[in-house]
């Protein structure tokens, strides 16, 4: 272990893997005092047994990744840790900062010979992603993987309702959901915005379930084009994220948002459960927000919004369109609304669009040039 007076190394020390009312948790103790970080992280699997996870330090590495990308200190795993997994946090480290980074552990895990699982999970929000990279994998996919916010300060009873559904979701998809938790963003959101985060910890929670899974796929909203600029959708990153006994990635399929919406129309399952709106905690879709007025211009893009309109609080407004304030908006959803426009042919739906983007005060090209952090 290195530490420096100047830059202390931030520890994650394994503090092992406990069962608790059916749940299944891996435990590491993240500590550095200069940051004022002192958290348990905890990465859980909900009704199961310690067989069904990772009981080593190798889940950990996809958050570790990403803190030790946007803190530029070294990371000590003080515990046990997959070699190929280790060396792969490092290279995503290195591939979001774009210079190196230094990720060390106490101990790599020997290489015993255990039967490989079959099975590929993929996660299951009940957004257009996920819905349509289910259902243009439909065969493949064994498992739906589910995270529920079960923590404090996201945890409340319209989160409860969701989670609710996405299980009555699950059951109408004929697939079985395995139920995941984590208070991660506790340690996490002080540092870096979600969309910079999430993906390690979809990452994480995957490997978490890698005596059980072969692969963990996690539709990725943007297309290769863009991806570059919304660090939490780089596939490079992601696959940089495997271990050796599991893959990490984003799963095969259209990667255009207005195809997409196509694929998901037809689905049962999404008209009556499609899910995309986060603005506030409520059951239906709002219908006015950027990004439900978007996922509903690209189903009307392909003539395919009447389906799944009773997802939606209210009808597609073109006034509605035309009022949006776009200036305090994530750069990931401006990314989306640029490729989005770009492939309307003109029409006043696009006329109202092109209103909107107005308001923000980045071109298209200046975005694509823009460093994340
Ligand atoms: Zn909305």
């Amino acid at each position: 272990m290195q530490s420096d007076e100047r830059t202390e190394a931030i520890i994650w020390t394994h503090e092992g893997v406990r069962r608790h009312d059916g749940v299944v948790i891996n435990t590491a103790h993240v500590r550095c005092a200069q940051l004022e970080i002192d958290t348990r992280v905890e990465l859980r699997l909900h009704n199961a047994s310690r067989r069904d996870v990772d009981r080593t330090l190798t889940p950990f590495l996809p958050i570790a990744s990403v803190v030790a990308w946007v803190t530029n200190r070294l990371m000590f795993m003080d515990g046990c840790v997959d070699g190929v997994a280790l060396r792969g946090a490092e290279q995503g480290a290195a591939l979001l900062a774009g210079e190196d980074r230094r990720i060390t552990a106490r101990r790599i895990k020997t290489v015993r010979a255990t039967r490989r699982s079959s099975k590929i999970g993929i996660w299951f929000s009940r957004g257009v992603d996920s819905l349509s990279a289910l259902y243009e994998n439909f065969d493949e996919v064994g498992v739906l993987l589910g995270l529920e916010f079960i923590d404090p300060p996201y945890a409340n009873e319209p989160q409860r309702a969701i989670w609710a559904e996405t299980v009555k979701a699950a059951e109408r998809v004929g697939k079985p959901l395995w139920h995941l938790s984590t208070n991660a963003r506790t340690l996490l959101d002080p540092l870096a915005g979600w969309d910079f985060t999430h993906s390690s910890v979809f990452s994480s929670l995957g490997l978490l379930c890698a005596p059980r899974l072969k692969e963990a796929w996690l539709a990725g909203g943007h297309r290769e084009s863009t991806s570059q600029f919304q660090p939490s959708n780089r596939n490079d990153v992601q696959q940089s994220w495997s271990s050796r006994h599991m893959a990490i990635g984003q799963p095969p399929g259209e990667t255009r948002r207005n195809m997409k919406a196509a694929i998901v129309a037809k689905q049962p399952v999404a008209q009556a459960f499609l899910r995309v709106c986060w603005e506030a905690d409520r059951p239906l879709n709002c219908g006015v927000c950027l990004k439900c007025l978007m996922t509903m211009t690209n189903f009307a893009f392909t003539g395919q919004l009447e389906p799944v309109s009773t997802r939606f609080e209210s009808a597609l407004s073109l006034a509605q369109i035309k009022s949006l304030e776009l200036a305090d908006k994530g750069v990931g959803s401006i990314l989306l609304l640029d490729d989005m426009i770009e492939e309307m042919p003109p029409s006043e739906l696009r006329t109202a669009w092109e209103i909107a983007r107005s308001t923000y005060p980045k071109e298209a090209h200046e975005l694509r040039t823009t460093y994340y952090l």
